[in-house]
Formats: structure tokens, C-alpha cells, sequence
């Protein structure tokens, strides 16, 4: 499994906006976002004036969508084939397959509090799917799954630390039963389920050349 290790506030800094990738930091005085000095692209020539012409505005967009959800070319590239195959508008089939990965649920549901923690805490057998141990982060799940925690004194207690230091509001398609660490996907996402701005034409754009 590929996957990025470098520093992540500058993934934010190079895309502009708060993608979120360090959990409660991002909300504090201490993101590289909310400080005058540090919010601008990294790299020693950031202070020079970009062209941004067609291809740099997708290439951005496509990049943006694959690091909130911490997801690699190949990978993205692969769920951009799937969506091309659905009946549905491309684009929001996009977004909507990665809303669906097992990581992003964990994350939406709390028990993590960032998308690289959910998918550690997936890669270490914390999280059960509809009672089977899942060590797969990208797991697409499906309407009526049941996400549940290891019956575990140490899996218990980690994501009840989680759920405890608080992060976004559950969304309407997934419920969350906080007392027995049990989350059920009630609906499939929709396009207002994604927390960021995208335009996804762009993507599909990039993505079809
Ligand atoms: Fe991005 Fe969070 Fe770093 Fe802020 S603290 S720049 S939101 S990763």
C-alpha cells in the first residue's frame, strides 16, 4: 500500500485551503493556514506570481480531491475508470466512491480524528465490518454495513479517545451509536456529503485527456 509520508501542512499550503490531514491541530491557532507567514504554497519561489493557466487549475483540483482523501495517482485513476462505467453523472460518481472508502467512514463517524489515522487504526484490526475484521482501508462500503470497533480493551479505549476530543458533525448518511462504538451506513453519500470545495468537471476534464 503506497502512501505519503511527507509533511502534510504543506499538501494544505500547496492547495490553498484547510484539507484537514492532522485532526485537532487543523482547528487551532497552530495550522500552517491560519498563520499570516506560512499560508502560501511551499518552496523558496512561492512568492512568484503563478500563471495558473487550464492545465494547472485541474491538475490542482484533481490533486486537492486525492490528498483530502489521501489517495495515490493509481489508485485515483482507477476509481475515475469505475465512475465512467456508472450510469450516473461521472463526476459525482467520483466523489461518491471515495466518500464510500472504509477510511472516510471511520473518519465521518468520529472514530478517528483524521483520515490517515483512520486508515492506521483500520491497518491495525481495530475496525470490523459487519463482523469481520477489515484490514483494508479502501473498502468500499455499502448501504446497511455495520462498522464496528474490536471488542478489545485497547481498540475500545483508543477510539473512544477519538470520539471524546470531539470532529465533525456525524453526517445524515451514516448513524452513530457512540455508546456501543457502532456506526451503520444508512444511505449512500450524495454530492452534498463532500466537505470540500471541488469542482469535479475539472477532474473529469484532466482526467479524460
Ligand atoms: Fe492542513 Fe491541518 Fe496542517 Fe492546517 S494543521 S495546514 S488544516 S494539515
Amino acid at each position: 500500500m503506497g502512501r505519503y509520508i511527507g509533511p502534510v501542512c504543506r499538501l494544505c499550503r500547496r492547495e490553498g485551503i484547510k484539507l484537514m490531514l492532522k485532526g485537532a491541530r487543523c482547528e487551532t491557532a497552530k495550522c500552517a493556514m491560519e498563520r499570516q507567514w506560512r499560508n502560501r504554497p511551499p518552496g523558496m519561489h512561492a512568492w512568484r506570481k503563478r500563471k495558473g493557466g487550464d492545465y494547472e487549475v485541474r491538475l490542482r483540483e484533481k490533486q486537492k480531491v486525492k490528498r483530502y482523501y489521501g489517495v495515490l495517482e493509481r489508485q485515483f485513476t482507477l476509481y475515475f475508470r469505475m465512475a465512467e462505467r456508472t450510469k450516473a453523472n461521472t463526476g459525482e460518481a467520483l466523489l461518491q466512491l471515495l466518500e464510500r472508502r472504509l477510511d472516510n467512514v471511520v473518519y465521518k463517524l468520529g472514530f478517528a480524528p483524521s483520515h490517515r489515522a483512520a486508515r492506521a487504526c483500520i491497518a491495525h484490526g481495530h475496525i470490523h465490518v459487519n463482523g469481520r475484521r477489515v484490514n483494508r482501508p479502501s473498502l468500499l462500503v455499502q448501504q446497511g454495513d455495520k462498522v464496528t470497533v474490536k471488542a478489545s480493551d485497547r481498540s475500545r479505549n483508543f477510539i473512544r479517545q477519538a470520539l471524546g476530543e470531539g470532529g465533525p458533525a456525524v453526517q445524515a448518511w451514516l448513524q452513530l451509536d457512540a455508546q456501543h462504538l457502532e456506526g451503520t451506513v444508512a444511505a449512500l453519500p450524495t454530492r452534498e456529503d463532500v466537505q470540500i470545495p471541488v469542482e469535479e468537471q475539472l477532474i473529469i476534464e484532466m482526467c479524460s485527456r
